[in-house]
């Protein structure tokens, strides 16, 4: 079984914990770091020679080229992750279109390659903001994993399926959907495969929920973590404790753990994995 392994490139910055103690316009002051982490997890792939997905915000592109040439001259899928990293739900549907539109076209300008997929920004694809997948479609996507069927204070559509599938968003109009892997358990949904769950529990559950998953479900798993949760020199902005805290929990564990995980599982971009399904069918979804 061959599970997705996902970045979402963003300054760490950019996590919608600090949404409320840096404004926008701060953001070109501050010091960036995704550049030099990032690499460093290429680095860090090419030991396990493991090939993944980068859903790529398009500020970030827009400043680092070269880190996005670097990736995609890696062999590793350029996807996207929006523009300006504001959550779906605080767009309207023409706000997002710009967005995604002026981010795909940013990558696909960069590297040269087409961008097939998408992941909204914390996971923002709610039961209320299900037309973006239209505007997803209309814009070019092919596949979107921003969905995560959990219960959660800020994001998650708690019935919506767990596996990846087709998913008809308009008459004549199908995306593909990766949602975000959870173990199912007496009726309840637990994330465990990545960002703060990979962090804050112990590397064996981590294990045991890729197994469970690959072994008596019979589905991939989708792992996925941000470069900043890598770093644990980035500088510390004034936020609560408790934020603090999930922000920042074992930063300094998430590589080896991360080592781990590539030599005990198989790993590949998510284009491939859902290709290898065939819910991804070359040369048009539809
Ligand atoms: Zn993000």
């Amino acid at each position: 079984m061959t599970n997705a392994l996902t970045f979402d490139v963003e300054e760490y910055f950019h996590a919608e914990v600090f949404a409320g103690v840096v404004r926008r316009e701060e953001w070109p002051n501050l010091e960036s770091r995704v550049a030099e982490t990032t690499e460093r997890l290429l680095d860090v792939l090419a030991d396990a020679r493991t090939l993944a997905t980068f859903f790529v915000l398009g500020w970030v592109a827009a400043r680092h080229p070269k880190l996005v040439r670097a990736i995609h001259a890696r062999g590793h899928e350029v996807a996207c992750h929006g523009f300006g990293h504001q959550m779906v739900t605080r767009q309207s549907r023409t706000q997002f279109a710009e967005d995604v539109r002026r981010a795909k076209k940013t990558l696909e300008d960069t590297t040269g390659a087409a961008v097939l997929g998408y992941r909204a920004p914390t996971f923002s694809i709610v039961r209320e903001t299900l037309w973006s997948l239209e505007v997803l479609v209309e814009s070019g996507f092919r596949y979107d994993s921003s969905i995560f069927p959990i219960v959660h204070d800020r994001y998650g559509i708690p019935d919506a399926s767990r596996f990846p599938h087709r998913l008809t968003v308009a008459p004549g109009l199908e995306i593909v959907e990766f949602p975000l892997s959870t173990v199912a358990w007496l009726g309840w949904r637990f994330p465990m495969a990545g960002g703060g769950y990979f962090r804050l529990f112990p590397y064996r559950v981590t294990r045991w929920a890729l197994r469970h998953l690959n072994e008596r479900e019979r589905q991939p798993a989708i792992v996925y973590l941000h470069p900043w949760e890598t770093d644990p020199g980035q500088p510390r902005l004034p936020v609560g404790r408790v934020a603090q805290f999930r922000h920042g929990v074992n930063s300094r564990a998430t590589e080896g753990r991360l080592r781990r995980l590539m030599r005990e599982f198989r790993f590949a971009p998510a284009r491939e994995v859902l290709a290898g399904l065939g819910v991804l069918v070359a040369g048009g979804v539809v």
